[in-house]
């Protein structure tokens, strides 16, 4: 036998952008939570109990039946015709104005790809959304993280940065936002946008669970806001993404963006060049289930999430010690927790494993660091019963390191 030709050193054939990318720290931490005895809040997943699944299977049916092999072929690039009528007439845009994706982390990577160049500047919550800066990386941004607190963006802070820094594109998730479960308020919200337009500031809004209102007020979109500031859909600076990965089943990965024209043209190249289109079939599922059966899950799921935070809430305020803090959500499927400083979340949750409860660390949150004290946990999955021990174990955890 001849003697095996040694590997090619493969990572040293890697593009400068491939080198930008990292593992993502939180699907490491998920590799452990997945044991079946460990309660984990860690992972960011809508409840399966609670899919549609008969639905689904009746309009997949259905959708076979309507369209017949054009069910099962390829299709247009912006996607299901109805499906674009239907976002748009809903948005008070034209369809034209609206693009389907391949899930909304397909929008954040191909707006990413259209709209950073090396050294673009990107301002960020901080925290603000993993995923994001996981797409946003290889397009070699640089980051400006944005102060926050319980009402969102400090949008004074951001005044004060726009006089200084040129930036090219805000990012932000306003509703229930994740990691940190807060949403920004409704005044601040026309102050961004205002800023944002006076600086020529391109923004990305970011609204997987803004259907997810469980308690408070809505507040307008910045892309509702955007329009009205600017008068017309193709003037509009806000480029809104949604998904109906919360609302209805992330598995069918259909989400959109609702955009003025040039970046819809844009986003039309750049998704030919990734996947030619959001599969057909799954496109006309989704529109098959608007009327009846989306407004009807929209309804289960707020009230089970609902349930469940504050169920946690309450767990927490019980068994937390004192020093530490919590965010309110009023929708979605996160809190934020901070604990006392001086307290490190990635080396307690090793201890917290040992109890066999999972969060994940609030650091990795950060574009440029921080939150070392801090930790996310996701309510969305988790029985009553899950709840009430894996706070306990947590608050049990957060002793032990206060000692
Ligand atoms: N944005 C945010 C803020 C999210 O939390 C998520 C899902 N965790 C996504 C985008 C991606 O969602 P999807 O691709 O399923 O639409």
């Amino acid at each position: 036998m001849t003697p095996a030709r040694p590997a090619p050193d493969f990572t040293a054939l890697f593009s400068a952008r491939a080198r930008r990318m990292n593992a993502s720290a939180i699907r490491e931490i998920l590799k452990v939570t997945q044991q079946p005895d460990i309660i984990s809040f860690a992972g960011g997943l809508p409840a399966p109990e609670l899919f549609p699944l008969e639905e689904v299977r009746r309009a997949a049916d259905a959708a076979l039946t309507r369209y017949g092999p054009a069910a099962l072929q390829y299709s247009t690039t912006e996607g299901h015709p109805p499906l674009r009528e239907w976002i748009g007439a809903r948005a008070g845009i034209p369809a034209a104005n609206v693009q389907i994706m391949t899930g909304s982390q397909q929008a954040l990577d191909l707006l990413g790809k259209i709209l950073i160049s090396e050294g673009d500047t990107v301002l960020v919550e901080a925290p603000t959304y993993l995923g994001a800066l996981q797409s946003f990386q290889p397009y070699g941004p640089r980051y400006v993280q944005l102060p926050t607190d319980d009402g969102g963006i400090d949008v004074d802070a951001l005044a004060e940065l726009l006089q200084t820094t040129p930036a090219k594109l805000l990012y932000a998730v306003p509703n229930f936002q994740n990691p940190t479960g807060r949403t920004l308020d409704a005044q601040r919200r026309r102050r961004l946008v205002e800023l944002t337009a006076q600086y020529g500031v391109l923004v990305i809004e970011d609204d997987p669970y803004g259907q997810l209102r469980f308690s408070g007020e809505p507040a307008p979109s910045l892309y509702e806001l955007g329009l009205e500031y600017a008068g017309d859909v193709e003037a509009n600076h806000i480029l809104y993404c949604s998904s109906f990965s919360k609302t209805l089943v992330p598995g069918l990965r259909d989400a959109w963006v609702q955009a003025a024209a040039p970046i819809v043209s844009k986003l039309v190249q750049a998704k030919q060049g990734a996947d030619l289109h959001t599969p057909t079939l799954n496109q006309m599922i989704v529109t098959e289930l608007l009327d009846e059966v989306l407004p009807r899950q929209i309804e289960t799921v707020r009230r089970a999430y609902g349930q469940r935070a504050a169920a946690m809430l309450g767990h927490i305020g019980e068994q937390f010690p004192g020093g530490v803090q919590s965010t309110r959500p009023e929708g979605g499927m996160f809190l934020w927790v901070t604990l006392p400083e001086g307290i490190d979340s990635t080396r307690m949750l090793e201890r917290a494993l040992s109890r066999n409860v999972a969060y994940v660390p609030g650091s990795p949150f950060f574009a440029l660091g921080g939150g070392e004290n801090t930790l996310r946990l996701s309510y969305s999955s988790a029985t009553p019963e899950q709840i009430e021990r894996g706070i306990a174990a947590l608050g049990e955890t957060i002793r032990e390191a206060l000692d």
